[in-house]
C-alpha cells in the first residue's frame, strides 16, 4: 500500500520512517524537493493547492494524509482516484479556522477561552469591552508557533494590535493565567477503536514549543483530557492521530486548540512509548489495529530551534536520542529535537533541565524564574 502525504516536513518524514517497517510506501507532495520528507521518499514537486498534482497523488496512493493542517480543504475535496483521506476533511476544516474550532469545542461542551470574532476596528473595541483585558488577538487562519498573535494589556494596545493584524479575519480571547500547558494525543482507528497517550506537559517560549515532559498529571486531569478528545474523535468519525492543547487553570482544563495530525508534543513517543504517535497514525489510516500507547518510563523532548547544538557532545550522554531534520538553520525554525528517557521522573527532570540549560538557556532561565 502506498500512503500519500501532503506536505513533506519533519512530521511527514517521521510518519514515513515509522511506516516503512510496516511494509508501506510513501509519496509526498511539497513545494520543495529539499524538505525533510525528500530524504526518505519521492516528492511530487508543486503547490500544495495544485489540483492536478494532488489528483496524481490520489491516483497513485490508497490513503492520503497530511503533515500540515493549513492545506485548503477545497484543494483536497473530490480528488480523482479511489484514495481515502484521513483524518477527515471536516476535522481539517474545523481546525484551520480558530472560530470554527472554538465553536466545535463549545458545541461539544469542551471548556475553552472566552472569545469573539473580530472583523473591524469597531468589533475589536466591542470584543475587548465584553471579554476584557488582558487578551490575545489572533488571526483566524494560518496561525502556528505563535505567529499572527498580539497580546493586549491596556486600551492603548488596541491601535497597535489592529495595525499589526487588522488585514485578516481575527479572533479575540482572554489571556489565560495558566498554571501549566498540557496536550493530549489521541488516535482512532477505521473501526472506531480509540487509544490515548499519557498527557504531555509543555513549555512554550515566544509561542514555540521548547520542552515536553511525559507522562504528566493525575487521574482527574487525564480523564478531563480524554473525555474532550473522545468527544472530538466521535464527532468527526475521526481516523488517525488528533492532538488537543490545553491550559491548566486551578486543576481545570481550558482547550486552546486542536491539531488534526501528529504533533510536536508527541515526538517523545518515538522512543518513550510502546508505539510512537507516527506509527499509530499510519496504523489507524491504513486500517490496522492500534498499538499500545503505554509510556516506557519518563521522557523529555527538547526542540532544537534556530541552530543545532554540537551533536557529538550530546550523543556522549546515555539514552539520548538525536533527531536532525536536515533543514537549513534560520532563527525560530524547528531544526530537530532530542529525547531523553529515564526510569524516574526525578532523574528525567534533572537531566532535562541540565540539557535545556546548555541547548536553550533562555527557556531554562524562564522556567527557573517562573518557579
Ligand atoms: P497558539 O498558537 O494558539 O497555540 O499559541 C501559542 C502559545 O501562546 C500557547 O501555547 C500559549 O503559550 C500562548 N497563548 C496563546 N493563547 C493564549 C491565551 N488565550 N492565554 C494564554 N496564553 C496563550
Amino acid at each position: 500500500m502506498t500512503i500519500g502525504i501532503v506536505g513533506a516536513g519533519q512530521l511527514g518524514r517521521m510518519m514515513a520512517l515509522a511506516g516503512y517497517p510496516l511494509g508501506f510506501d510513501f509519496l509526498f507532495v511539497d513545494r520543495d524537493a529539499q524538505t525533510p520528507g525528500g530524504q526518505v521518499g519521492l516528492i511530487l514537486v508543486g503547490e500544495l493547492t495544485d489540483r492536478h498534482l494532488l489528483g496524481q497523488l490520489s491516483q497513485r496512493c490508497e490513503v492520503l494524509t497530511f503533515d500540515w493542517e493549513n492545506i485548503p480543504v477545497e484543494a483536497l475535496d473530490g480528488l480523482p482516484g479511489k484514495s481515502r483521506i484521513a483524518p477527515p476533511l471536516r476535522a481539517l476544516a474545523a481546525a484551520q479556522d480558530r472560530l470554527s474550532e472554538k465553536r466545535t469545542f463549545e458545541l461539544l461542551g469542551i471548556g475553552t477561552t472566552r472569545y469573539a470574532p473580530v472583523d473591524s476596528r469597531a468589533s475589536l473595541e466591542l470584543a475587548v469591552k465584553s471579554i476584557g483585558l488582558p487578551g490575545v488577538l489572533k488571526t483566524r487562519r494560518m496561525g502556528y508557533d505563535g505567529k499572527g498573535q498580539f497580546v493586549l494589556r491596556t486600551p492603548r494596545d488596541l491601535d497597535r494590535a489592529w495595525e499589526a493584524l487588522g488585514k485578516a479575519p481575527l479572533l479575540y480571547e482572554n489571556l489565560v493565567p495558566f498554571d501549566a500547558e498540557v496536550s493530549i494525543i489521541a488516535v482512532r482507528g477505521v473501526d472506531g477503536e480509540v487509544a490515548f497517550y499519557p498527557l504531555n506537559l509543555n513549555v512554550h517560549r515566544d509561542g514555540i514549543l521548547r520542552l515536553t515532559r511525559a507522562p504528566y498529571g493525575n487521574v482527574a486531569i487525564t480523564r478531563q483530557a480524554q473525555r474532550a478528545a473522545r468527544k472530538l474523535l466521535e464527532h468527526f468519525k475521526y481516523v488517525g492521530v488528533l492532538t488537543i492543547e490545553f491550559f491548566v487553570r486551578r486543576g481545570k482544563l481550558v482547550a486552546n486548540e486542536m491539531a488534526p495530525r501528529v504533533h510536536n508534543s508527541g515526538h517523545w513517543t518515538i522512543e518513550g512509548a510502546d508505539t510512537s504517535q507516527f506509527e499509530n497514525h499510519v496504523r489507524a489510516i491504513a486500517g490496522l489495529p492500534l498499538g499500545s500507547t503505554k509510556a516506557r518510563g519518563h521522557s523529555a523532548m527538547i526542540n532544537l530551534v534556530g541552530e543545532m547544538p554540537t551533536r557529538d557532545t550530546l550523543l556522549a550522554q546515555p539514552a539520548l536520542h538525536w533527531h536532525d531534520y536536515g533543514k537549513a538553520a534560520r532563527p525560530g525554525r524547528k531544526l530537530g529535537h532530542v529525547t531523553i528517557c529515564d526510569s524516574t521522573w526525578k532523574m528525567r527532570d534533572r537531566r532535562a533541565f541540565r540539557l535545556l540549560s546548555s541547548i536553550d538557556h533562555a527557556t531554562w532561565l524562564a522556567i527557573r524564574k517562573s518557579r
